[in-house]
């Protein structure tokens, strides 16, 4: 059986190893995360120290030592260099907190085409539209996930939520109705309003970037987001270290 592999992936994270190689953690479209020696990456005439440097969506050829089920990088190619991710502080947050969590929680790559797809829109993206992306990228990454919160009920008393706005229980992350959420959940949590879940179910099964065109206010971009994160930090039962919370552009949940 044939030891090298060729992977459509993502790089997320490196590491230096000695003095001029790299351990590299990519996410492959064909098998999740996995993490690979790049010879001579961190040398500065070397080709890799560019495409090694996250984020990069790259073509990773690579080789299986079965012996130590250890993997080494043999060639990259480039198909997007992402270089716009770090001109606009917005990109660059994005990125960091879709990186971490990638890297938390994606053995598979079921997730692949909607990141790279979502970075690649990231790379160009204004405020405004980063923004949009991030709810959009959050909710649709807990929708493959199987996370998906079903909205058309409160999970406590069965009250239809149409036009209400919600909580998230603490408890499953189901949605709760302003009557029911008393001590399931957290005290000073904002709702997220009617409008962001009317478009949030309106514009997930648009393509990606046709989603961003559909009209969404800035209020309800912000509870997306903001929720959205929270019901990953659930899901993964705990914080994630590289969000921040902007202040300015919506309400602050913590
Ligand atoms: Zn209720």
């Amino acid at each position: 059986m044939s030891r090298d592999f060729t992977f459509e992936a993502l790089v997320l994270r490196r590491y230096p190893v000695g003095e001029s190689h790299r351990s590299v953690t990519f996410l492959t479209k064909e098998r999740g995360l996995l993490s690979a020696l790049a010879h001579g990456a961190a040398k500065s005439q070397n080709r890799l120290k560019l495409l090694t440097t996250p984020i990069r969506h790259v073509r990773l050829k690579a080789y299986h030592d079965p012996v130590a089920d250890s993997w080494k990088v043999t060639d990259l190619e480039p198909l997007n260099l992402l270089g716009g991710l770090g001109e606009l502080l917005e990109r660059s947050a994005a990125a960091t907190v879709w990186t971490e969590l990638l890297l938390a929680s994606w053995e598979s790559g079921g997730v692949f085409d909607l990141f790279a797809q979502a970075f690649a829109l990231l790379d160009t993206a204004d405020s405004a539209t980063v923004a949009r992306l991030e709810g959009q990228t959050l909710w649709r990454s807990l929708e493959i996930a199987g996370l998906m919160p079903e909205f058309s009920r409160c999970s406590v008393c069965g009250k239809p939520l149409a036009g209400k706005p919600i909580w998230f229980s603490v408890i499953d992350g189901e949605p709760v109705c302003q009557s029911c959420r008393a001590g399931i959940t957290s005290s000073g949590e904002l709702s997220l309003p009617s409008v962001a879940i009317d478009s949030l179910l309106a514009t997930l099964v648009l393509p990606l970037d046709e989603a961003l065109a559909s009209p969404v206010s800035a209020v309800a971009a912000a509870g997306l987001r903001t929720h959205g994160l929270k019901a990953w930090e659930r899901a993964l039962g705990r914080r994630l270290r590289s969000v921040v919370i902007d202040q300015s552009s919506g309400p602050a949940p913590y």
